[in-house]
């Protein structure tokens, strides 16, 4: 995570950033300005959205795996390449002040 444009403090926690949208849009918990993602972070969240999407495929068409039957095992399966983003995401992405 890059540190606040503004004040130079890391701007959310870990917790907060995978919690819904404040990886797009946040206030900087220590300065209190508005920020939005950057370049960095979007293409990051592009690329979970895409990696979910390819999971569930996968896990539908390779292995079998029933939409309706196995829900919490695709729900698990997709929450794996969430995760994994969400972590790299924190530590990669960062934000910009909004204009
Ligand atoms: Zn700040």
């Amino acid at each position: 995570m890059n540190n606040c444009p503004s004040c130079n403090e890391p701007p959310i926690s870990l917790g907060g950033w995978c919690n819904g949208l404040n990886s797009i849009k946040c206030k900087c918990k220590s300065c209190g300005v508005d920020l939005l993602a950057n370049l960095a972070t979007w293409v990051i969240l592009s690329t979970i959205v895409l990696a979910m999407c390819l999971t569930a495929y996968i896990s539908i068409t390779q292995f079998d795996v029933h939409f309706k039957q196995d829900r919490w095992l695709l729900i698990g399966l997709v929450s794996i390449p969430v995760l994994l983003g969400s972590v790299i995401g924190y530590f990669s992405g960062g934000y910009k002040v909004k204009a």
